[in-house]
């Protein structure tokens, strides 16, 4: 998806969200989640995880341990789309001078555990100091 786009949703003319598109895009995930369950629940027995009859806690925290996975790859998907929508260059908060932008990656911890996720930042040369764009100055 083009990172643009997925920042400012597509609207039809009305400017109301598309629900043709977002009833595709919900069948989409839900045949995307039935895949993932599939292999999830083969690949459970599989490695040996689930044999025989498990008590039933060992079936919920393997699900659980999936949904944080795919949490955190949501997470850093939204973050590498909201900096592919940002415009490369932004003003340094300090002087006002325009400064190119680069992504860096930082590890953090989210609620359902670390995430890779990416970041813009700017390098003033005439501050001589890094920052963080405003989230405002999108240059969208
Ligand atoms: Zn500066």
């Amino acid at each position: 998806m083009d990172g643009v786009e997925a920042i400012l949703g597509r609207k039809n003319a009305s400017g109301t969200p598309d629900s043709a598109r977002i009833a595709k895009l919900r069948g989409r995930l839900e045949r995307a989640l039935r895949e993932a369950v599939d292999v999830e629940v083969e690949l459970s027995r599989a490695d040996g995880t689930i044999k025989g009859v498990p008590h039933y806690s060992l079936v919920e925290a393997r699900a659980h341990e999936l949904g944080q996975q795919l949490s955190c790859k949501v997470q850093e998907q939204q973050m590498r789309e909201l900096n592919a929508s940002h415009a490369p260059t932004a003003e340094c908060p300090g002087c006002g001078t325009r400064c190119v932008l680069r992504l860096r990656v930082r590890k953090t911890k989210s609620v359902d555990g670390e995430t890779e996720l990416q970041e813009l930042m700017g390098d003033c040369s005439r501050c001589r100091r890094s920052f963080f764009p405003d989230a405002r100055d999108t240059g969208l």
